[in-house]
């Protein structure tokens, strides 16, 4: 699935699936008839009561493609394993994420900003296009001259594209689909995660984990907000709620 302007996120491979998930749970249990309203409900029971292992048994591969300045937030998330391209051995065939549209900062330092206006737009793309230009010049002339590979990319910006393969399990993925799919997190970074979100709502054998997921999601997400917002009116009645 094609993101931003030159990226993508493919499904290489998975394992697992609703079945999994509720046959792991119910080892401890022993075996229950399996039906489909009896696996729905338990599916429920396990996530919303933060019983999670159970999800780790579904686990995804994805390649990615996406700007250095992503990737960077991606490998945050250490619960995963990454195999990145290298720059090392061989020459990077030069592709920069180049906005379309450039953001105002306002008041609030994450996400959130708005759009600049058609004119100031369009100044922005031309700078950004000239220091880019600039970079790629360097680079090829270090390439020409021999300068060796692991030094010339110095020069890349993070706008420049990076590729890697990303092994996930459904636990770890809900963090991260959770965090970078929030209207906090960056914006590319959100083209990202609802990019995977609408790849997986789309798999049948996840129909009940994701039913119940984007609900949790949901629910966390308006939670920080409002949290966000004022924490102690927040507290306040949470407390009232819990007398
Ligand atoms: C909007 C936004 C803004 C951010 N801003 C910044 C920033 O300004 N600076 C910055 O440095 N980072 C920033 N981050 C990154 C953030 O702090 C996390 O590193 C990132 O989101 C990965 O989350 P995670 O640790 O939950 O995920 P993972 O690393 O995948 O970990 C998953 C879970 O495993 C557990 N876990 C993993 N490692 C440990 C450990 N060592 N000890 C205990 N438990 C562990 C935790 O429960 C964790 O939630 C930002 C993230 C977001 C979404």
């Amino acid at each position: 699935m094609k993101v931003l302007d030159k990226g993508f996120v493919e499904l290489v491979d998975y394992m697992g699936s609703d079945k999994r998930v509720v046959q792991a749970a119910r080892v401890s249990t022993g075996a229950a008839e399996s039906t489909d309203k009896k696996d729905k409900l338990l599916i429920e029971y396990l996530m919303i009561n933060e019983h999670w292992t159970p999800f780790e048994k579904i686990v995804f591969e994805f390649h990615v493609k996406c700007p250095i300045f992503i990737a960077r937030q991606w490998f945050r998330h250490r619960i995963g394993s990454f195999n990145e391209v290298s720059g090392r051995y061989k020459a990077f065939e030069w592709e920069c994420y180049e906005p379309e549209q450039w953001r105002e900062q306002g008041e609030k330092r994450q996400g959130g900003g708005t759009d600049f206006d058609f004119s100031r737009n369009l100044s922005t793309k031309g700078v950004f296009n000239n220091a880019l230009n600039i970079a790629k010049r360097t680079y090829d002339l270090f390439l020409d001259t021999n300068v060796i590979k692991e030094q010339a990319r110095l020069i890349m910006p993070l706008t420049h594209y990076t590729e890697f393969y990303w092994t996930v399990n459904f636990r770890s993925l809900a963090n991260f689909l959770t965090l970078r799919s929030s209207e906090d997190a960056q914006k590319e970074i959100q083209d990202y995660a609802n990019t995977i979100l609408g790849m997986l709502h789309k798999m049948d054998d996840l129909k009940f984990t994701m039913n119940i997921y984007e609900k949790v999601r949901i629910v966390k997400q308006l939670t920080i907000k409002q949290m966000n917002v004022n924490i102690d009116k927040f507290i306040l009645n949470l407390q009232k709620n819990i007398k």
